[in-house]
């Protein structure tokens, strides 16, 4: 059984989401919905937060086919042109022996946005389902889905540095086709969607249970 300690919401304040100041719903109520210290504006929990972060994932696994079937890169060299999808430069790594950078893009590009995806997709149901169960574990796994999104634009990031490098040499050229795009879309429609989920949601469900009984 997990022991329910006070919310803010519960003792009557709000907290900032910018600067974490607790101000109390009477100093609202006096003044106005602005925090004191850093004037944001205060909301009890983010606004119409389920449906904006199911929004987001719905629009991130939209763009993700796109990511995954056009080329996110073509390679002009001596006049000829070879394009890569993000599976078809994993292949590609791998059967090079490049093993290392091979799972690094693997995971990066390819399983990281899918668990992303389906972690926040879980949790936006559960709440929505009112499931009381796993509090706790849900809530480490809203932090890791946060944590671990960042990680994908190691892939933007190799992108735009092979193009800069090979533009260097100036023997080939390397340009970031359509599918680098969609795919940077993926990932930063996923940062939103992981921004816009309030994970206070998560506990309010169980409180909400605890004041029926
Ligand atoms: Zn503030």
């Amino acid at each position: 059984m997990t022991v329910l300690a006070p919310t803010a919401q519960s003792m009557n304040a709000m907290s900032c989401h910018i600067c974490g100041l607790l101000v109390s719903t009477d100093y609202i109520t006096a003044h106005s919905a602005h925090c004191p210290r850093c004037d944001a504006r205060l909301h009890s929990r983010k606004p119409n937060s389920l449906n904006r972060t199911l929004a987001l994932l719905i629009a991130a696994a939209i763009f993700y086919v796109p990511a995954n079937i056009y080329p996110v890169l073509t390679l002009v060299s001596f006049g000829k042109a070879t394009t890569n999808t993000i599976m078809g430069g994993v292949i590609e790594l791998a059967q090079g022996g490049q093993w290392t950078i091979a799972v690094i893009v693997f995971v990066a590009s390819v399983l990281v946005p899918i668990f992303k995806i389906v972690a926040l997709l879980f949790l936006v149901l559960s709440v929505r389902m009112k499931k009381t169960r796993a509090l706790r574990q849900r809530s480490v796994l809203y932090r890791f889905t946060e944590f671990v999104g960042r990680w994908s634009m190691i892939d933007i990031f190799m992108i735009s540095i092979l193009i800069a490098l090979v533009k260097l040499q100036s023997i080939a050229t390397v340009t970031a086709g359509p599918g680098a795009i969609a795919f940077a879309a993926v990932v930063i429609i996923t940062m939103f969607a992981a921004m816009a989920f309030d994970p206070r949601l998560i506990w309010d469900v169980s409180r909400e249970e605890d004041d029926r009984n």
